[in-house]
């Protein structure tokens, strides 16, 4: 799944959004990103181009933008407008992954987005003619990492129904209740634990962690609520909780 995505996607249940976007791990090639830390550095534009195309008209002296985020070629008024509407989806995600990845996020989430504000407060193009200029870099940047990175597996989470939907193998599982694959799932949380808050892991919905145990033996995950004389359903060890 792509991070841009977000933007299209609303608890199926309750139909909130926009979901908190959590990556765990990218599909992308780790290379990738470390190349990226030197691209940032030395704003090598032309080296995030071969990945994405943006289209920019410069028609005397107004600027069209056409991206993966406004799909039509847009006045640059408008096209910012665009940018703006996505703020509070770019906000909702995180990047759990310690790849450099997160650099970009929050260099998109602060530098970008302020010079957005800064634009807004200044009322417009005919202040500063050339916003385009100081934001052409963020912008190949913000569609690269929405549009062109992959992630492998991350988590999505509903504030208003406390609904956890995986990503796993590239694809958001957005099941109705009764038909996730319980076992399947709960392995998932299990693998990811570390990168997931208590809250999500032990209270969420559909089916969370709480009664949940690994065989300290064996890694076998059953569920049960006992604290005391567990015995593992594979391997028979008998341990406390
Ligand atoms: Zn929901
Ligand atoms: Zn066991």
């Amino acid at each position: 799944m792509k991070s841009g995505l977000l933007s299209l996607l609303a608890c199926p249940i309750c139909k909130f959004f926009p979901l908190q976007l959590k990556i765990f791990k990218w599909e992308t090639d780790s290379d990738k990103f470390k190349h990226l830390e030197s691209i940032i550095e030395e704003k090598k534009i032309e080296d995030l181009k071969k990945d994405i195309q943006i289209k920019v008209l410069k028609i005397e002296n107004e600027i069209k933008v056409k991206d993966y985020i406004s799909r039509s070629e847009k006045p640059l008024s408008d096209y910012i407008k665009e940018l703006d509407k996505i703020y509070d989806d770019i906000l909702s995600i995180e990047d759990k992954s310690n790849t450099k990845s997160s650099k970009i996020l929050d260099l998109i989430k602060n530098d970008l987005f302020n010079k957005i504000i800064e634009y807004k407060n200044n009322s417009g193009i005919e202040k500063q003619p050339n916003i385009f200029e100081k934001l052409k870099f963020n912008i190949y940047l913000l569609n690269w990492f929405l549009f062109f990175a992959e992630i492998e597996e991350g988590i999505m989470t509903c504030r208003k129904c406390n609904r956890w939907y995986p990503i796993i193998e590239t694809i958001p599982q957005m099941l109705p209740d009764e038909i996730r694959k319980v076992k399947h799932e709960k392995e998932f949380l299990q693998k990811w634990k570390d990168k997931i808050e208590e809250d999500v892991l032990l209270k969420a919905e559909p089916f969370n962690l709480e009664n949940y145990l690994i065989c300290p033996k064996c890694g076998h995950g059953f569920e049960t609520l006992e604290v005391k004389d567990i015995i593992c359903p594979n391997c028979n060890l008998v341990f406390n909780r």
